[in-house]
């Protein structure tokens, strides 16, 4: 089973952009909206001879109790606890945010390794773009921009270091190579079908109240019941 690395954050702080980079995919919708991530979105990434399942997340938005806010952080949660690491993004631009603590809090919670990532750090020096965020006391951040690159391929390498130091009984896969039944489901809008998902994966990973399933999801199937079975 490849390490898992789930991204976490607010809104807008560069998780889908991340994603794309890690999975050398535009698979994710980057845009400068809060909340266009609302379901979980899954891909694959290597590093050398190292490939690795990456879940980029919703938004995370802990203090809603109902409507879609509230579907996101579930989302998330899920992913957190799906993943071997979590990437904890946070904006270097704007410095800590209220929810940033409330993120922390959660995650530390959740008993998984977390790396703390300050991202949007380009032409920044590192002092000065950390010095808000030790207040978390998570430690020394990883600084990163994951628009240009700078410091992705440390961050990665530790991430998968850590998974893998986490699971020393088991052997690195090198070869991820696909197998397992490629499954569509297909129909009007409205008549279940993501409904259907969920049953078939025991747990809700398809937003039942977006009616226009994004393409991604039905493409990212296949990754998504492996990770279900077999973990
Ligand atoms: P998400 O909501 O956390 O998934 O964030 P997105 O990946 O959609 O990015 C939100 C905005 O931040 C977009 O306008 C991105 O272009 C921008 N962004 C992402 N990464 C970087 C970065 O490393 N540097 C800068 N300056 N902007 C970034
Ligand atoms: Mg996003």
């Amino acid at each position: 089973m490849n390490p898992v690395i789930a991204l976490v954050g607010r809104p807008n702080v560069g998780k889908s952009t991340l994603f794309n980079r890690l999975t050398r995919s535009r698979d994710a919708l980057v845009a400068d909206l809060p909340g266009l991530t609302r379901d979980r979105h899954y891909g694959e990434g290597r590093v050398g001879e190292r490939p690795f399942l990456v879940i980029d997340t919703g938004g995370f938005e802990p203090v809603a109790k109902e409507g879609i806010m509230h579907e996101m952080a579930k989302q998330t949660k899920q992913a957190v606890v799906e993943a071997d690491v979590v990437i904890f993004i946070v904006d270097g631009r704007q410095g800590l945010a209220p929810h940033d603590k409330t993120i922390t809090d959660f995650l530390r919670k959740s008993g998984r390794s977390v790396l703390l990532v300050v991202n949007k750090s380009e032409g920044m020096k590192y002092t000065s773009v950390t010095a808000d965020f030790y207040e978390l006391g998570m430690g020394d951040p990883y600084v990163i921009s994951a628009a240009h690159g700078d410091g992705v391929a440390d961050l990665v390498e530790e991430s998968l270091n850590i998974a893998f130091a986490q699971r020393p009984d088991q052997e690195e896969i090198t070869d991820p190579a696909g197998s397992g039944i490629k499954l569509a489901i297909v129909g009007r809008p409205n008549v279940g079908k993501s409904t259907l998902v969920n049953t078939l994966l025991g747990e809700e990973r398809v937003i039942a109240l977006i009616c226009q399933v994004q393409p991604a999801i039905r493409l990212k199937f296949r990754l998504n019941v492996r990770a279900s079975i077999t973990r």
